[in-house]
């Protein structure tokens, strides 16, 4: 057992408090890691907002890097590894896991939560914790980080890197040549941009409601900026591209997002959620349109990411030049200042905050 400084929300939608939690030694399987960065994700703001409900009181963050300082028996894994944490827990023997899905694994490792605050349990945020000191995770939450990415720059794979580049690369299976829409230039849309660059797309489209995110959408790769409020935004693709979309990737959680980002695809297109509403919100489609048009409808969670295979090629990219990662990062604080990162990602002017311990 040792103590850490943790944020901790005791009610949803009210700020987090900085106190000092128990945190119990990793048990087989598990390891821990003393935190080194943790980013600002979209994900810990819905949960703080009690938008996807879950228990209180709770530690989130999960889009994370530090240094293993412990690990439990039998760990592949040594004391002072670099590595990132990511909330992707698997068990990697089930068929879902076995045929290289595991972030869909549906009978993730049980999950006993490792902190208690005066000895009463304190939820294990997205599996993960990591707006804290040091966390307790399973193994197979981990991967190694090669020397010369910064720690910062690191944390944002975790999270925004591989659930953007992912949804592009492994759920689209965007080709080279094809048309792609990205509805939203946030932290994930920008890397959703990156990943279907490196697919090699032929023209990229972003779409958001916000100029200025344009023009960093195209320093990311998008080639055509699309404002969202314009009157028909979907028509300026076919008239620049001269057709539909093979693909629209929609990273907001925005229903009106979801409800116009079919009118984007050609026939034959696909439309890739990865932007998570709050439960229980709907959206509309007309089935008739997708028998009618051949579309197809793609759910991506965490970019159906493998992290052994995935990591190592993501990590050099940036090592070679060919990935921004730095260039995502537009704020840095500490963990004190944390509710002051989250107004600031709230704002909707940020790219990633990152919170350096
Ligand atoms: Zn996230
Ligand atoms: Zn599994």
């Amino acid at each position: 057992m040792t103590t850490v400084r943790a944020a901790v929300c005791h009610e949803f939608g009210t700020p987090l408090t900085i106190e000092t939690v128990d945190l119990r030694a990793p048990g087989p399987g598990e390891v821990e890691v003393t935190v080194a960065a943790c980013a600002v994700c979209f994900s810990d703001i819905s949960f703080m907002d009690g938008g996807w409900g879950g228990d209180l009181p709770a530690v989130y963050g999960h889009e994370a890097s530090g240094v293993v300082s412990a690990v439990g028996a039998g760990s592949r894994y040594r004391t002072g590894d670099r590595v990132l944490i990511t909330l992707i827990r698997s068990c990697g023997t089930c068929a879902t896991c076995a045929s290289g899905r595991p972030a869909l694994c549906p009978t993730q490792p049980a999950n006993q939560s490792p902190i208690t605050l005066n000895e009463n349990p304190v939820a294990h945020g997205l599996d993960t914790g990591a707006f804290a000191e040091r966390v307790v995770v399973h193994e197979s939450q981990i991967a190694p980080l090669p020397d010369g990415i910064p720690m910062d720059s690191a944390a944002l794979i975790s999270c925004g890197v591989i659930t953007g580049m992912g949804a592009a690369i492994n759920t689209a299976r965007i080709r080279p040549g094809e048309i792609v829409v990205v509805i939203g230039a946030g932290g994930v849309g920008l890397n959703a941009i990156q990943g279907a660059r490196l697919a090699g797309a032929a023209r990229i489209f972003a779409v958001d409601t916000n100029p200025a995110k344009l023009d960093i959408a195209r320093e990311f790769g998008a080639t055509d900026g699309i404002l969202a409020t314009s009157e028909k935004p979907w028509a300026e693709v076919k008239r620049v591209a001269g057709r539909g979309a093979d693909a629209v990737l929609v990273t907001v959680g925005a229903i009106q997002a979801y409800d116009t980002a079919t009118r984007y695809l050609a026939n034959g297109g696909r439309m890739v959620a990865v932007g998570m509403p709050h439960s229980g919100a709907r959206s509309q489609w007309e089935p008739v349109i997708f028998t009618y048009t051949g579309n197809a409808m793609i759910g991506s969670n965490m970019g159906d990411t493998v992290l052994a295979r995935d990591i190592p090629w993501i990590t050099d990219l940036y090592l070679q030049g060919r990935l921004k990662l730095d260039e995502l990062i537009s704020g840095r604080w500490t963990l004190d200042q944390i509710n002051e990162a989250i107004a600031n990602t709230r704002s909707g002017a940020a790219r990633r905050n990152v919170i350096v311990f």
